[in-house]
């Protein structure tokens, strides 16, 4: 069936569990049951990638974000032949349990991250192995490697005209901030919109906003030139935003006075714990505040915030239906609508991965993407 070598020997980025990483040599079976081996072009870094080298048991193979051309399929494979283009999803789920018969994918009952083991979601542990013994792979796909062994659920079609870095970082923070309009908080046209943070997520968010046809869309962030992007991906209005005022009193003041009520929706995406109850301040009586940065630490609530009948909601991975959304992310990047090659800040190979943290950590990415090498033209 497939015309790869019995073992696919390739290059990893592994994680130790001590905080360290290195560029390592891993061995993938042929592919079993609705397992693809996936040779990946382009994965998206991420700051959860820093997070799982510093704080998850070692060893693993790091990326959770990633696209590239199907090499060879199991016996089960259903919607996907070689030579195919996938963009990957982390959420993978089983399809039938009782959150995924309720839809809510990313929450499946046997996959991780929410639940479970993630074994609906594990290739066979004995298909890719690090010096003969079985490894494991960041949200059970590894894309900071040349080769992937991953479940059929796992992939998307990637269409025409979609490039690598693009599908790339649909993956993670395209799905995830426009996941939190759309499916999560159902932004309607007209409605006003507060953004915490202009990064990759909250820009992500903005745009989403701008496609629902938000108005006003107040892009807030402490850096002037992330104002500036915001505005090109949809902001109508931006504030700049005191470092030292975690209760953005003076941000509070400028909505209400544009709104007259406050925001309809306002969305938190910093990742500032201190920050974690502002979006609550900034809507109106029966507003709806989303946590989209995955705040997990403990932080003082004043609960007169959620006064009155406000709703404060936390999706994981905007609610993502892969099938549904990585279809309906490719056609508002190919109408013009999804503006995401702008996203992409810049690109590095493989062994600039530590340059890559270091721009991402300093915060002068909005995303940046590792090319895989491309050693032919698929
Ligand atoms: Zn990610
Ligand atoms: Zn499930």
């Amino acid at each position: 069936m497939s015309n790869v070598d019995p073992i696919t020997r390739t290059q990893a980025v592994i994680a130790h569990g001590d905080g360290s990483y290195a560029i390592e040599q891993i061995d993938l079976l042929p592919p079993q049951d609705d397992e693809i081996l996936v040779e990946i072009k382009a994965a998206g870094i991420c700051h959860t990638d820093w997070d799982s080298i510093q704080n998850w048991d070692g060893p693993f193979v790091v990326g959770h974000e990633g696209a590239g051309v199907v090499r060879a399929v199991g016996p089960g494979v259903q919607r996907f032949n070689i030579g195919d283009h996938v963009v990957l999803n982390w959420a993978i789920a089983c399809g039938h349990c009782a959150m995924c018969d309720d839809g809510l994918f990313p929450l499946c009952e046997t996959s991780s991250p929410a639940n479970g083991d993630g074994k609906s979601g594990l290739p066979r542990p004995e298909a890719t192995t690090r010096s003969g013994a079985p490894i494991n792979s960041s949200f059970n796909l590894g894309t900071m490697a040349n080769f992937s062994m991953v479940k059929e659920a796992a992939c998307q079609h990637l269409q025409d005209g979609v490039p690598f870095e693009v599908g790339a970082i649909m993956g993670c923070g395209v799905m995830t901030g426009f996941g939190s309009v759309v499916n999560a908080a159902k932004v309607s046209a007209g409605a006003s919109v507060a953004v915490i943070g202009c990064g990759g997520i909250g820009l992500n968010v903005i745009q989403a906003a701008a496609i629902s046809g938000a108005d006003p869309i107040f892009g807030i962030d402490i850096s002037p030139e992330r104002l500036e992007q915001a505005r090109k991906f949809g902001a109508t209005q931006t504030i700049l935003s005191d470092r030292d005022d975690p209760t953005l009193a003076s941000v509070k003041d400028a909505v209400f006075a544009a709104t007259g009520r406050g925001a309809d929706f306002a969305f938190e995406c910093t990742a500032i714990p201190e920050l974690g109850a502002a979006p609550l301040a900034l809507i109106r009586h029966g507003g709806t505040a989303v946590q989209v940065s995955g705040i997990e630490q403990v932080i003082p609530f004043d609960c007169s915030l959620f006064e009155w009948d406000k709703t404060y909601i936390n999706p994981l991975y905007g609610q993502c239906n892969p099938e549904r959304d990585f279809a309906r992310l490719q056609d508002l990047y190919l109408s013009g609508d999804l503006k995401l090659d702008d996203m992409i800040t810049k690109t590095y190979a493989l062994d600039q991965l530590e340059t890559a943290f270091a721009d991402m950590l300093a915060g002068r990415l909005a995303k940046g993407v590792i090319r895989l090498d491309q050693r032919d033209p698929a």
